[in-house]
């Protein structure tokens, strides 16, 4: 459920905000986020695992900005990164350090020393070299690492090729063979303290068995090192419930909860999670204009002035994103290609489209932009990354600015004239 709706002029609104108004002082390509949705999904998320000891931890990744972490920082949330620079950003938006998990397969020293010294929860190991190398820099600092080893369950995700994370083939985590092996050689590091026991397999899960296969098979481990006399404190099983783009029908986050829940018994374990698209996903929009329209054969195109510098998903996975007028929509229908201005022909928007008739000028919005939409904007073409703007029942904020032009450039230099 989210935020995005028909006002009462039927124009498409985002709380109290018609989108309109947003455009037409910020202008466009512009994502529009919605505190009440983002809120709603991170309290539904959090609610869905109240019966257990739990930590949810939002994937920023999936939508970076820092007025999205600071709403998600003062519910309580906290966060798993995957870089030195989404440290940075969790610290500078209000994050609790001892609320953040580390993920990633090639963390550099320096990053791993930042992380140390914020006082992380947890830094998620995904080979046996970078655990030696915690260990070095652990050493450096004087401190004891708490980790958690990534293990790389080998379950098919059942999702876009791009995505799955938790195949044997897959570069991520520590093959299942060797995670045992693993904890051992943690276990002697004298910088090093396990923690916990990590899973992610991937993202846009439509159904909870792949998830299920992996929890067993984690739950194994877990008893297995029980077993060996080391004890696991927490489960991180990852992220990835995905989210209705079109008609997929994704477990709820109750189901999703339940049933992984059912699969710990009695252990005592902390769970951790780490959501990223069902929190941010469809708490996003991106605004943008129809520049023109043309016919090349048999196609009608509609042309916006977003491209897939702005939105990559649909370039990059083929994605499905709803797009509709912002205005209140024609009766007539077309069918359509929708696209941007960038000199590829991936940059599409949507295909063979049947939609409200569109004309130069009007105002669209994209669906389920705010996981992986800004966060996987890119200057190409030289254009400006989009603005960012916040939602909050009638008021509306920029918590980011649209790049200036001299932005593009900023940093580069010219050679000496001689
Ligand atoms: C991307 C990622 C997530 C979040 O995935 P979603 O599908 O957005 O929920 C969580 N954990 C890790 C390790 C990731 O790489």
């Amino acid at each position: 459920m989210n935020h995005f709706h028909r006002g009462p002029d039927g124009e498409l609104w985002a709380e109290d905000v018609p989108l309109r108004r947003i455009a037409d002082a910020v202008g466009t390509p512009t994502y529009v986020y919605s505190r009440a949705t983002l809120t709603r999904h991170f309290q539904v998320f959090d609610a869905a695992w109240s019966g257990v000891d739990h930590l949810v931890c939002y994937a920023v990744k999936a939508c970076s900005n820092l007025a999205v972490l600071n709403v998600l920082a003062r519910l309580g949330a906290g966060f798993d990164i995957v870089s030195g620079g989404e440290l940075a950003r969790v610290l500078a938006a209000g994050g609790d350090p001892a609320k953040i998990v580390f993920s990633g397969v090639g963390k550099t020293a320096e990053e791993i020393e930042a992380a140390l010294t914020a006082g992380i929860l947890c830094v998620n190991v995904e080979s046996a070299a970078e655990l030696e190398q915690i260990d070095v820099v652990a050493a450096r600092l004087g401190v004891r690492a708490p980790i958690s080893v990534r293990v790389n369950p080998d379950v098919d995700p059942k999702t876009h090729p791009y995505i799955a994370t938790g195949l044997k083939r897959n570069k991520f985590g520590i093959p299942w063979a060797e995670a045992r092996a693993t904890y051992r050689r943690a276990a002697e590091l004298e910088h090093i303290e396990v923690v916990g026991l990590d899973f992610h397999i991937g993202s846009q899960l439509k159904e909870t068995g792949p998830l299920v296969e992996a929890i067993d098979r984690a739950i194994e481990l877990v008893d297995a090192l029980t077993a060996d006399g080391l004890a696991i404190h927490h489960l991180d099983v990852g992220g990835g419930l995905g989210i209705t783009y079109n008609e997929e029908a994704p477990p709820s986050p109750a189901e999703y909860a339940t049933t992984l829940i059912e699969r710990l018994g009695d252990r005592p374990l902390r769970v951790v999670t780490e959501p990223g698209r069902v929190i941010v996903g469809n708490a996003g929009v991106m605004l943008m204009r129809c520049l023109l329209t043309k016919r090349n054969g048999e196609t009608d195109f509609v042309v916006v002035d977003a491209g897939m510098n702005d939105a990559l998903r649909p370039a990059l996975y083929d994605a499905w994103h709803g797009i509709e007028p912002v205005g209140v929509p024609a009766d007539a229908t077309q069918v359509v290609d929708v696209v941007g201005p960038v000199c590829e022909s991936g940059d599409f928007f949507a295909r063979d489209r049947v939609m409200p008739a569109v004309a130069a000028g009007d105002l669209l919005a994209m669906r389920s932009a705010g996981a992986y939409g800004f966060a996987m904007a890119s200057n190409y073409n030289s254009r400006r990354r989009p603005a960012e703007v916040l939602v909050d029942g009638d008021r509306f904020y920029v918590v980011r600015d649209r790049e200036a032009i001299t932005d593009l450039f900023a940093g580069e230099h010219l050679l000496p004239e001689t």
